[in-house]
């Protein structure tokens, strides 16, 4: 019956992978999770029992706009749905529960906050509930992103009813912490877990590193004209001003973020949608359940605080397992962006012991993120690593197995690097080490006296994209260690240390000489942002 099902109502030949097993797993009334990256096809292993099983199926969701498009695209297909949710007026919303109460519908979309209106909980001791589907199941934990603390009424909601309905829940966010919390937190009995593999091959990753971003931006999206595509930006707005830079150069281009009113995000999104305008241009908060198959390309046009981010927003890439692309510009100032958001966010009233904590994951989850803007490692290598899953250390896929490289010995520099490290006591960051180590003459350097160091500029001939990438090598390595106190120190490790006592040969895989890409030299940078500063301070005009 769910091949019939798959074909007749949603109109495909075949299971993708995992679907069948979910579904298999929820029919035999096992309690079931699956976690399955975006774009893999969650809702149909919830639709397709839905429809198998006598009854109607609670799907839970954390968002509105998702409900609005399952359940149209599930009308279109025949198939009786609807939602309950704050857009409702009261008298819409008691006719849906009178139509429900009279198995009008088989799937009906429900956003967590109901689970405690006592109208809703009168509905559903009357009416014959088969399943409850909890989408976006992270939501129940505080250590993924999103949370949602009404996420944490659907145990209780469960118990009351145990034995008698099936549970499943669904996500998209494959970390130990946060799987441990959804089977606990939800509540689910010893349950049958799918997994299925975050690769998804019809993607290419590459990360670039524009001397001018806007200009690369313009070049790409001209190379791809008549293709869909999303740029993302951090802030709203870069978000304007990239649109708006967009438009004026010719392209057909629309924004989208939490700042504009409902009114244009919902014509900005159905322009984009409907291919009217091809190039959206948002923030984060443009993508959730935007279920757009055809889109050719995401650019990053700053990086994501997370891997997690940046994999799910990436993702919107080749729904239809065509071939797309996933770019991502890397600038050192947005890093300093990042930091800065992420030192000041708003945890509401936690104490100050888990507000560092919290701080310090984030930190963590930028350190990889940046990891990957920087490794020279296979890029979907990187990211499979960074999930837990095994894969091999070439895809031939993606711009880091697309480039030509050498092995490099770098055993003196690391020494000295360590050599560094302890000569300031293990008190500093990467910025300040590697400015002493390159001799830069950075006001910071000069404050806390380093330009008297015996390593003031003793590795004056690398560039400081050359050190980076050994001190990065060096904490994969397990050399040194970063660790967020209130900022981020390098410390080193007992392995550092071993290693500092008895150097030994290293060799780094580095882009043969003029493939490099252009990175922006930032030393230089900062020197002319320096002066700048102090020239525009005597002038006393805007820098
Ligand atoms: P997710 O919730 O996992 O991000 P969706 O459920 O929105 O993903 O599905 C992503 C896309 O894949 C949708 O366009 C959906 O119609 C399509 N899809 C799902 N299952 C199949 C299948 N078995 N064969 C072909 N396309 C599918
Ligand atoms: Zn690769």
């Amino acid at each position: 019956m769910k091949y019939e099902i798959l074909k007749k109502q949603f109109g495909y030949d075949t299971f993708r992978p995992g679907q069948e097993e979910i579904i298999d797993a929820i029919m035999q009334g096992r309690d079931t999770i699956a976690i399955m990256p975006t774009g893999a096809g969650k809702s149909i292993c919830y639709q397709i029992p839905a429809l198998m099983l006598e009854g109607i199926t609670l799907v839970i969701s954390p968002l509105i706009s998702l409900m609005k498009d399952q359940v149209r695209s599930l009308n279109q297909n025949g198939i009786r749905a609807a939602y309950l949710n704050s857009t409702l007026t009261p008298g819409q919303y008691r006719k849906a529960l009178m139509l429900a109460a009279q198995g009008e519908y088989r799937i009906i979309y429900v956003a967590p906050e109901r689970l405690e209106s006592e109208s809703f909980l009168r509905f559903v001791q009357q009416a014959r509930i088969a399943m409850v589907a909890v989408d976006e199941a992270h939501c129940v934990s505080q250590w993924g992103q999103n949370f949602r603390p009404s996420y944490l009424k659907i145990r209780e909601f469960m118990q009351k009813y145990s034995g008698q309905w099936r549970f499943c829940a669904f996500t998209a966010t494959a970390t130990k912490q946060v799987e441990e919390d959804m089977i606990g937190l939800l509540g689910m009995r010893s349950p049958y877990i799918v997994k299925t593999g975050y690769d998804r091959k019809n993607l290419f990753f590459s990360v670039e590193y524009p001397a001018n971003s806007f200009l690369r931006l313009l070049e790409l999206v001209r190379q791809r004209s008549g293709q869909s595509g999303i740029i993302y930006c951090i802030r709203r707005k870069d978000v304007e001003e990239l649109c708006e830079k967009l438009c004026a150069a010719g392209i057909r281009a629309t924004r989208y973020h939490a700042g504009l009113s409902d009114e244009e995000r919902n014509a900005n999104q159905e322009d984009f949608i409907f291919d009217r305008c091809p190039v959206m241009v948002a923030t984060n908060a443009f993508g959730m359940g935007i279920d757009k198959p055809d889109v050719r390309y995401v650019i990053h046009y700053s990086m994501p605080s997370s891997l997690e981010n940046y994999y799910q927003e990436a993702g919107r890439a080749g729904r239809d397992g065509q071939s797309a692309e996933c770019i991502l510009f890397y600038k050192a100032a947005d890093e300093r962006v990042l930091q800065f958001l992420l030192e000041n966010q708003d945890f509401g009233d936690i104490g100050e012991t888990q507000r560092k904590e919290r701080i310090a994951k984030d930190w963590r989850r930028l350190e990889a993120m940046k990891g990957y803007a920087l490794t020279q490692a296979c890029l979907r290598h990187t990211i499979l690593t960074y999930f837990g899953e095994d894969s091999p250390e070439q895809c031939g896929a993606c711009s880091n197995c697309m480039h030509e490289y050498e092995l490099i010995e770098i055993s003196e520099s690391v020494h000295t690097i360590l050599g560094a490290i302890k000569s300031v006591r293990q008190k500093f960051g990467a910025t300040i080490v590697l400015s002493l180590l390159k001799g830069s003459r950075s006001a910071r350097i000069g404050q806390y006296g380093l330009d008297q160091s015996a390593f003031y500029g003793s590795l004056s001939g690398l560039t400081m994209r050359q050190l980076q990438d050994i001190l990065r090598f060096m904490i994969q390595d397990g050399l040194v260690e970063t660790t967020a106190d209130t900022y981020l120190v390098l410390r080193i490790t007992p392995k550092g240390s071993r290693f500092f006592a008895h150097p030994s040969s290293l060799t780094m895989r580095q882009y043969k000489k003029g493939k490099e890409p252009d990175a922006q030299d930032d030393e230089v940078f900062e020197q002319l942002r320096a002066v700048r500063l102090r020239l525009s301070r005597k002038y006393r005009v805007p820098p």
